[in-house]
């Protein structure tokens, strides 16, 4: 679709949230106004995600703390999805579970390998209010239920146990940003 704007072209990135925010941890409010300022915050997360090479990122980790997610994230066959979703709810998880590398934006350089379906799928509405229904594999599967986490007050790291969980969280309190984050709250 070349005559679409490319998302996140005319948004601004915003600071991101990270480990220890108490935004993070809480469930995020169901959007009410399908207006301006929500295709603005939208163009913003996208710009955001962007600017931090992410594959995809929640409104609670810029600070908003409403039901918004977008993402630009490849499946294993490196297909490419786009898009953003507003109130989305896991509808369905399928396939095996896998524990596959998963980071975060909200906890910049730290990767720990994370349990997730093989497939999801996730329904909401776009910013104009229209169903959406969106389905993913692989890669793309783990991004929908990492977003739906965040929507919920979630983390990756809240689903790692024993080593796996001490080794990221260590790692996470050493990291340079561990500082900064904690002088946030
Ligand atoms: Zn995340």
């Amino acid at each position: 679709m070349p005559s679409r704007t490319i998302p996140g072209r005319t948004g601004h990135p915003r600071p991101l949230r990270l480990l220890g925010d108490p935004v993070l941890a809480a469930p995020c409010r169901e959007v009410t106004s399908f207006d301006g300022e929500l295709s603005r915050l939208i163009e913003d997360m996208f710009a955001t995600m962007y600017a931090a090479r992410g594959v995809g990122l929640a409104a609670n980790q810029i600070g908003v703390p409403l039901r918004v997610f977008v993402y630009d994230c490849p499946d294993d066959e490196d297909r490419r999805h786009l898009g953003h979703l507003i109130n989305p709810h896991l509808a369905g998880t399928d396939g095996p579970v896998i524990r596959g590398p998963e980071g975060c934006l909200s906890l910049p350089g730290i990767e720990a390998g994370t349990p997730r379906h093989d497939e999801a799928v996730v329904e909401g509405v776009d910013r104009t209010g229209a169903p959406v229904r969106v389905t993913g594999t692989g890669f793309f599967a783990r991004c929908l239920q990492h977003e739906c986490d965040h929507l919920e007050g979630g983390l990756y790291v809240d689903r790692l146990t024993g080593l796996r969980r001490r080794r990221a969280l260590r790692a996470a309190a050493r990291a340079p940003w561990a500082k900064e984050a904690a002088g946030a709250r």
